[in-house]
């Protein structure tokens, strides 16, 4: 391996410093940094190590907002009664995501800022891939692309963004929380990540050395009837070909508010405004489901691996919306 420095500061103000150098890179649970790292994907001067740094705290408020701390493990989420209870989507998106002991590793805040699984990114082998060499090609165009993304494409890229939590916090219009050499921000995290243009390698709005510190998801009566949904390969172990983040609040048998974003099809996690557009104010029913769904795959562009991905969009939101809501 190459030769770097492991930086361990004391606290957010010490990796702050150390993590505002052009050549530094953070580590938090290490899952997806350490492969980077082995197959030189990543080639840091400086690893600034977070254990001890960031708050890991599960938070349910009296407001019913949520707050974790970027810190927290994925499998401590999942397994929070107050997070399954009202806030189902994420816990289920969590535990379907990766392994058990991935997850006992793994942070929220890293979960956010994984890298893609595009195989080509992956192997230093394969020269042609402008998210890791800008201006390089990008070999999954005319390759293999099964797995890659419809919707929120370029003609430099097509990988799809991995993360499940993300696209049900996505559906959950959840906050990242971010401290950073010049103070502290909130982000919106349908705005955190970017799509890739003509600069695939920019992938989250974040700055050099900018830490996310929490998570923050707002109350929403939606979130209780709540639902995530992942199509996949394998049953375990694997990352989506497709998933569905859902959320309904029904009121007397008609939609009040609709929460649809997709995963495994876009180049960040996917919210589908036009699926829930077309659910709102609509009767709870399959019909209503049917109809709404057709709209994910609008604007959609296909290569030639991946075409099966439209119609399996609609029939995954459809199941999704009809799982959320018990029915057979
Ligand atoms: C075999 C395998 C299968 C997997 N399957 C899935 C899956 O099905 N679904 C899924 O969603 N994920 C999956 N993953 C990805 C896994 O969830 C991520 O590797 C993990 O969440 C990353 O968290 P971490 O704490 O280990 O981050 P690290 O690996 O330590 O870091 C990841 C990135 O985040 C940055 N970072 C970490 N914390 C912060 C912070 N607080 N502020 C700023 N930057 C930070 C690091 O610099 C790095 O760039 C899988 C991983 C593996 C190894
Ligand atoms: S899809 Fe993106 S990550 Fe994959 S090879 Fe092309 S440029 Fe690289």
């Amino acid at each position: 391996m190459f030769p770097f420095t492991l930086e361990r500061p004391g606290d957010a103000a010490s990796a702050l410093r150390l993590g505002a150098a052009p050549s530094a890179e953070y580590i938090a649970g290490g899952t997806d940094m350490m492969q980077l790292l082995t197959d030189e994907i990543r080639q840091p001067e400086h690893l600034v190590a977070l254990d001890g740094v960031l708050d890991d705290r599960i938070e349910a408020a009296a407001d019913g907002s949520l707050r974790l701390g970027a810190a927290a493990k994925m499998s401590d989420i999942a397994a929070d009664p107050d997070v399954s209870e009202a806030f189902p989507v994420i816990a289920e998106a969590l535990l379907l995501s990766a392994s058990g002991q991935v997850r006992n590793m793994a942070t929220i805040g890293g979960n956010l800022l994984q890298r893609t699984r595009c195989p080509y990114f992956r192997d230093p082998g394969v020269q042609a891939c402008n998210k890791r060499n800008p201006g390089s090609g990008c070999a999954a165009m005319d390759g293999a692309n099964r797995t890659h993304a419809v919707l929120g494409t370029s003609e430099h890229c097509i990988a799809t963004h991995a993360s499940d939590v993300a696209v049900a916090l996505v559906a959950l219009d959840a906050e990242v929380r971010v401290a950073g050499p010049n103070g502290d921000r909130a982000v919106p995290i349908d705005d955190l990540h970017r799509m890739p243009g003509d600069t695939p390698h920019l992938e989250t709005v974040l700055d050099q050395g900018e830490l996310i510190t929490a998570v923050v998801v707002p109350p929403t009566p939606a979130a209780r009837r709540s639902h995530y949904l992942k199509v996949r390969d394998r049953v375990s172990f694997e990352f989506a070909l497709t998933s569905a983040a859902v959320a309904l609040d029904v009121h007397n048998g008609s939609i009040r508010e609709a929460r649809v974003a997709m995963g495994g099809v876009g180049t960040k996690p996917w919210r589908l405004r036009n699926v829930e557009n077309a659910l709102n104010g609509r009767a709870d029913e399959l019909d209503t489901y049917r109809d709404a769904a057709e709209h994910a795959t609008e604007g959609a562009v296909t290569r030639a691996g991946n075409q099966f991905k439209l119609e399996l969009m609609k029939r995954t939101i459809v199941r999704a919306l009809r799982d959320a809501g018990g029915r057979p």
